[in-house]
């Protein structure tokens, strides 16, 4: 094609395709530096606990393209966050950044880590996560997640730290939130039994629990080393369908169903819930704003389709109303006797 033909939509496609490459090409290079891809590491501890006993028992993994090629763009743009904030942080703190650790766990191996950022003065671990603002809100309420929880806990571990420090940032906006606490005696033993645990269940994988929902609904198992090992040959990284593999007979289909009702009617419970506590909290021409541990505001307002203006329109110029063919809504209902 010359240069003259050349449309905006090619030129714009052409930086699509490079963005993406670009992309990869970064995973490509950050995964031939990593050792031990498939193996348990500090992060897997606090994850899914069919992976870790899948990695701690070196189970050939069925995916394993999942983990070492695709973009993996958020991953990315953690990393360069580190990499500009660690070196400067470890400066301001007196500390060092990015330190390989290993726990000695009773495993030929031990269980290896690279921490972010050791603090000696104050014996404390820290570790940086870059999220989304919803995240950094979450932890504002509930304090770090459970997966982090246990990752830092196995760096404190092998460290012997007194302190450990997760510092939440948000990507966008640069905003921090920070949760310290101190390595005591609970938090060691629950850091171990979660070790133990693992190791317990690496003795027959296969049986461990699934804690994700499989592929199409869990980010985790979309780039899982094991995906098809764990939800069948038929499973895809992106959709959803594999899961029907672990319902096997009536009994499991029977149970199934019932958490599906189950969740649908708190799903229904919920949702007034909501309407109301939000009657209560916003209602009566009370002004947004800061209201002890809480704040809230609107919006800017949207618009939305006006479906009656649309069909009446329609309507009168004589022309049927584009649809298009829509699944049915699955109903669950108690089976008559
Ligand atoms: S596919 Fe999902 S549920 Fe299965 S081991 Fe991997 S993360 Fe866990």
């Amino acid at each position: 094609m010359s240069e003259e033909q050349e449309t905006a939509d090619e030129i714009g496609q052409l930086v699509d395709d490079a963005v993406k490459a670009a992309f990869e090409h970064v995973t490509n290079e950050l995964q031939a530096a990593r050792p031990d891809v498939f193996g348990l590491s500090m992060s897997g501890l606090g994850r899914c606990r069919r992976a870790a006993a899948y990695a701690l028992a070196r189970t050939e993994p069925s995916d394993p393209d999942l983990v070492l090629h695709g973009e993996k763009r958020a991953a990315h743009l953690g990393t360069a966050v580190h990499r500009m904030l660690l070196p400067a942080l470890a400066h301001a703190l007196g500390g060092t950044h990015e330190v390989p650790v290993l726990l000695a766990d009773g495993s030929v191996s031990g269980i290896p880590g690279i921490l972010d950022l050791w603090w000696p003065s104050k014996r404390a671990v820290v570790d940086v996560k870059t999220v989304r603002e919803y995240k950094l809100d979450r932890v504002l309420v509930h304090g770090e997640e459970y997966e982090h929880r246990m990752q830092v806990g196995g760096y404190a571990l092998a460290q012997d730290a007194r302190w450990v420090v997760w510092l939440y940032l948000d990507r966008s906006s640069g905003q921090t939130v920070r949760v310290v606490e101190e390595f005591g005696p609970e938090f060691r033993r629950e850091v171990w039994h979660r070790i133990w645990e693992i190791q317990k269940l690496a003795e027959t994988p296969e049986y461990a629990p699934r804690d994700e929902r499989g592929p199409g609904l869990s980010y985790q198992c979309d780039g899982c080393g094991w995906l098809r090992r764990c939800w069948g040959s038929t499973a895809r990284s992106g959709e959803s369908g594999a899961q029907a593999h672990i319902a096997v007979d009536e009994p499991a289909v029977e149970a199934a169903l019932a958490q599906y009702a189950m969740h649908r009617d708190e799903e229904g419970r919920h949702k007034k819930l909501k309407a109301f506590w939000r009657a209560v909290a916003t209602g009566g021409g009370r002004k947004p704003g800061t209201y002890g541990r809480w704040r809230y505001h609107f919006t800017k307002p949207g618009y939305g389709l006006d479906q009656k203006t649309i069909r009446k329109d329609y309507a009168d110029r004589g022309v049927e109303v584009p649809v298009k063919e829509e699944a049915g809504r699955l109903m669950v209902r108690p089976a008559k006797k």
